[in-house]
């Protein structure tokens, strides 16, 4: 028998998709890379997941999994063979349980981050995982990424709020190991081998996942900064301040509004144009008035000492929501505004403004004219550093000519000052060579060891990542 019919008798005909439109699948969000799978299965369940995978390793056929296709490495869509499966899992979409008294949700790769979210604030507890792409990216695609967003300061990553995995492997067994465990030594951690391999070691077909208490109240703010040293001394202010309170920390350069207010005007700018503005987020397990107070009077001291120009305290919900929106409109406002060159990093937070002074101005010299849309989560040492073409250039060409340069010259800089070229986002497909030439020998050869352990017909997402 084919594959394809192999495949139609495990999952049902409907659900191996062979011919019509299939960009949802094999184009990528940032439609950078566009794909041609041998076909899109879509298995309804973990035994199917198996099945699926059994029948391929015996085709020796390549799998990529696919969850929400909103990855931004080009990990997730098939390459132009035509002879990859598109393994998509948002058919695996069962929220399986809540533990209100162990504070753990259990659900399936598939279920959309939102609706988890939504679920755990039903019983009055947070999911504190949080991304402009929550909308759509899936719990697996999250956890393959070891996805990061805008919570990390307080909570960490996806890595470090999830407690078990179900994985199917490459053999097409099922590894079950959902436990709600916060303490579990015993051997390897493999759970963590997984978090963050791009769907090159195994399928994740669910998880369990650390929940918290709902915040009885949060507060949001914007303050405007002449400078990145005065936005990082309101960091450590606010640290001081707020201690754990202290739930969002993201910065906002001048040119990342100027394109959020060019394609989608409507959004309210409480604060005038400013070098650098920060959004704050702080909750509280007060009251809302409570939580403003607190957040006031530490912005009233950031003001007197000089570390910000302006502030706003968002006085509703919705108010709060209109800010968060600003500072989430920046990747859509970007994909408005056409291509551009993006960069992933990380670094001390104490390195940033040097580093954001001197790789500006070494851009700046080679490529006059250069605009950076320079926006990230500063509470983590994390920038989106996109460098778009000169007023007027065109910016496709732009990308395609000066891509290799540019990424020499900021990941140069990255790496001199002790940072990663990938913090939130992976490797996938778009930084397999960076990873090649920039991550240690000793390291690569363990990571090709593991991959040659777990996936040795190397059927998990070829060309991916290693
Ligand atoms: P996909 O794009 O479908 O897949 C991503 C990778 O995971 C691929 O390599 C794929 O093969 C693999 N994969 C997917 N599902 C599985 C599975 N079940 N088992 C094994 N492998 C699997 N990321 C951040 O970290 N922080 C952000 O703040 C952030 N903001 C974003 C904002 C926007 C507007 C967009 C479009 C993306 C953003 N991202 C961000 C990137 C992306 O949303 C995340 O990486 C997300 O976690 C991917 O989830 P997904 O379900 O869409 O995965
Ligand atoms: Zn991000």
């Amino acid at each position: 028998m084919t594959l394809i019919a192999e495949l139609r008798a495990l999952v049902g005909a409907p659900q191996v998709l062979t011919e019509g439109d299939l960009t949802a699948w094999e184009l990528d969000w940032r439609r950078r890379w566009r794909g041609k799978a041998l076909a899109v299965v879509r298995p309804g369940s973990t035994a199917e997941v198996a099945a699926v995978v059994r029948a391929c390793a015996a085709h020796g056929t390549a799998i990529v999994p696919q969850g929400g296709n909103t990855g931004l490495v080009g990990g997730g869509v098939p390459d132009a063979s035509g002879r990859q499966v598109l393994l998509s899992l948002q058919r695996l979409n069962r929220l399986r349980a809540i533990d209100a008294a162990n504070l753990t949700l259990t659900a399936e790769a598939g279920c959309v981050l939102q609706a988890l979210q939504e679920a755990a604030r039903q019983q009055g507890l947070l999911l504190p995982l949080s991304l402009a792409a929550e909308g759509s990216c899936t719990l697996g695609g999250n956890l393959a990424t070891n996805a990061g967003g805008t919570q990390v300061l307080r909570w960490g990553n996806a890595r470090e709020l999830c407690l078990g995995l179900e994985v199917v492997t490459a053999s097409g067994e099922v590894w079950q190991s959902l436990t709600g465990l916060r303490k579990d030594n015993t051997g390897y951690d493999l759970r963590d081998l997984f978090v963050g391999s791009e769907g090159t070691l195994g399928i994740i077909t669910a998880a369990t996942m650390k929940l918290a208490p709902l915040p009885a109240a949060t507060a949001t703010a914007l303050a405007a900064c002449e400078t990145l040293d005065g936005a990082l001394a309101l960091l450590a202010r606010a640290r001081r301040r707020l201690g754990a309170g202290l739930t969002g920390f993201e910065v906002m350069n001048r040119f990342s509004l100027e394109l959020v207010a060019r394609h989608f005007p409507a959004l309210p700018r409480p604060l005038a144009p400013a070098p650098w503005t920060v959004l704050l987020e702080h909750s509280d397990t007060e009251g809302e008035e409570q939580a403003r107070a607190r957040f006031e009077a530490l912005l009233g001291e950031a003001l007197e000492a000089g570390e910000i120009a302006d502030a706003a305290v968002a006085e509703s919900l919705a108010q709060s929501k209109a800010l968060w929106q600003l500072r989430e409109s920046i990747p859509l406002a970007q994909a408005e505004e056409g291509q551009n060159i993006k960069h992933d990093i990380s670094l001390p937070v104490s390195a940033i403004p040097e580093f954001v002074a001197a790789t500006d101005a070494a851009l700046d010299r080679r490529w006059p004219g250069v605009r950076l849309v320079d926006f990230g989560h500063l509470g983590d040492g994390n920038l989106h550093y996109n460098v778009q073409a000169p007023a007027g250039a065109d910016g496709a060409a732009f990308l395609a000519e000066q891509e290799h340069a540019v990424n020499e010259i900021v990941y140069d800089a990255v790496a001199a000052r002790g940072g990663s070229f990938s913090a939130e986002h992976g490797v996938g497909a778009l930084k397999r060579e960076e990873l090649a030439l920039r991550k240690s020998p000793v390291a690569l050869a363990m990571m090709r060891a593991i991959k040659a352990a777990l996936d040795p017909q190397g059927l998990f997402n070829p060309g991916r990542m290693l």
